[in-house]
């Protein structure tokens, strides 16, 4: 009997899945499989807190699998073409289904796998499952890939997302054992240090937990606006590691939280237009593959960084001094995940203040994220560094000051993830170093011992960018 292969890959979830539906529509026995590839995602191979992430995903879906009577075969590759090849001729498959991924290099793999095996005698089918709209479809007014946020915004607002599907119909099992197949403790995806035990406090990885959080995204719906910048609230729908891996679909997100939302215009206007920054990344990287590694204004490449190894080591320890800065970094660690707003502030500081490249910052959000995501974390450090499309302007430059005060005014968010300076007043929270000495004895802080002095002043540091920035863009407009 013939058997159709589903290619699990971002996608790893069995509801609103159409290249799942797609398999049990065909009414043969269904073989899952999960290619675990990293040399075909060089130099973006999946970093530590990723892999975390990816280890009980896949557990997840294989106990989901296993409700069905299906076993989810785990296979190492090195050549997916090949792999696929074998798995064809081993279990007498007669068709073949994927979600698409977007980034630049499964888009040239996955159009060579298509191709190469649309010549043999089997059905092979691909579809959208990671995103909104699919960006090979949407182009602006001049018929090119929208570089400005708004238009491309507006633009989707007048496209309908497609509900998402449901699943119909029960899976036909096969006893064919795929050879190569391994355990997934034998992909050994979990970190070699005792480093995630802050993660498994944050998270659950699972289809569940996703569930549980969209539900909780309705609910905070209705103060977005009023709370997505606070980092010290929990007013975001911390959806984003789910997302990248499938474990929910965009279309979920949207259409759950529009249906459910207490004010669907004030949901359409807040949260849900967040995630069409998601599809704007995607599209950016789409249409613009060098951005992942380059700026995407490409003479941004010879900006005249300063690299220096001790500064990005302080920058990426939570060890700079700047309490918001080091917060930030410390939670990153510790969860796997950092605020939106302490993004931006953390990433301009590296970029800005210490003049660092954002290349290496961007190396360092992919290794330590639970969410790292190629498209988004390129756009977000192309957009503080101002190489991006519709990016920050180079003379925006974050004060890690103000931008404290303003978003963690308690210095809540500070004392959670700094503990030597859980005794500090809140006036001084984000300016330990202006403190009189008695203010710091009595909060058992010893500048330069048990918190670090400032590694550069805010105004040297804001000067000296402003400065290398508009030196760099005279000399660019020569
Ligand atoms: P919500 O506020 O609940 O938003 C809902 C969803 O919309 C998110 O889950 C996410 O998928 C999407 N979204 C929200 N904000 C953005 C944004 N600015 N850009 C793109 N998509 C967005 N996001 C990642 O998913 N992976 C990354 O690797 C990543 N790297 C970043 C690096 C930098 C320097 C910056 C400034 C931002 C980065 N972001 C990244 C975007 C953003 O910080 C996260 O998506 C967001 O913090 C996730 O939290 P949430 O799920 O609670 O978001």
């Amino acid at each position: 009997m013939h058997s159709t292969i589903l290619w699990f890959r971002r996608d790893l979830r069995l509801d609103d899945n159409p290249a799942w539906n797609w398999a049990l529509q065909r009414g043969l026995p269904i073989i899952p499989v999960y290619l675990h590839n990293p040399d075909e995602e060089k130099p973006w191979q999946r970093g530590a807190a990723s892999n975390w992430w990816l280890h009980h995903a896949l557990a997840d879906l294989a106990g989901q699998l296993q409700e069905l009577g299906l076993d989810l075969h785990i296979i190492p590759t090195s050549n997916s073409l090949h792999t696929l090849q074998q798995l064809i001729t081993e279990t007498n498959t007669s068709g073949i289904a994927w979600n698409r991924c977007y980034e630049p290099l499964s888009v040239t793999r996955d159009s060579a796998i298509k191709q190469s095996l649309t010549e043999q005698p089997i059905e092979v089918q691909s579809f959208n499952g990671s995103l909104l709209l699919d960006p090979l479809k949407l182009r602006n007014k001049a018929g090119k890939p929208f570089l400005v946020f708004t238009p491309f915004w507006k633009h989707s607002q007048s496209l309908d997302v497609d509900l998402p599907e449901t699943t119909q119909g029960k899976p036909l099992h096969t006893k064919i054992q795929p050879q190569q197949t391994i355990t997934l403790s034998q992909l050994q995806l979990l970190p070699q240090i005792p480093w995630a035990d802050g993660f498994t406090q944050a998270w659950n990885p699972s289809r569940q937990g996703a569930l549980k959080q969209l539900d909780q995204a309705v609910n905070k719906s209705e103060h977005y606006l009023s709370q997505r910048d606070l980092p010290s609230s929990d007013g975001t729908s911390r959806l984003s590691p789910y997302l990248h891996f499938g474990q929910i679909s965009p279309r979920e997100f949207h259409h759950h939280i529009h249906r459910h939302a207490p004010d669907p215009q004030k949901a359409d206007t807040g949260i849900l237009r967040q995630l069409y920054w998601r599809e704007f990344s995607a599209h950016l990287l789409y249409h613009f593959p060098h951005s992942q590694n380059h700026a995407l204004k490409k003479e941004y490449d010879l900006f005249p960084w300063e690299f220096d190894m001790t500064l990005l080591q302080a920058w990426q320890r939570g060890q700079t001094g700047f309490p918001i800065v080091d917060a930030g970094m410390r939670q990153l660690w510790h969860t796997g995940w950092m605020h939106n707003r302490v993004r931006m502030i953390t990433a301009s500081f590296l970029v800005k203040h210490l003049l660092q490249p954002w290349q290496e910052g961007a190396r360092w959000f992919w290794e330590t994220l639970v969410d790292a995501d190629l498209a988004n974390n390129s756009m977000g450090w192309q957009w503080i560094a101002g190489s991006g499309a519709d990016a920050s302007p180079y003379f925006r430059v974050f004060n890690p000051i103000l931008q404290g005060s303003k978003f963690d005014p308690t210095g809540a968010y500070v004392k959670t993830w700094i503990p030597e300076l859980a005794q500090v007043p809140a006036n001084i929270i984000h300016t330990p170093w202006e403190a009189e000495p008695l203010e710091l004895t009595a909060a058992d802080v010893i500048l330069g011992k048990t918190y670090p002095a400032p590694v550069i002043s805010h105004q040297q540091g804001r000067v000296r960018a402003l400065q290398a920035y508009s030196d760099f863009k005279t000399i660019r407009d020569l």
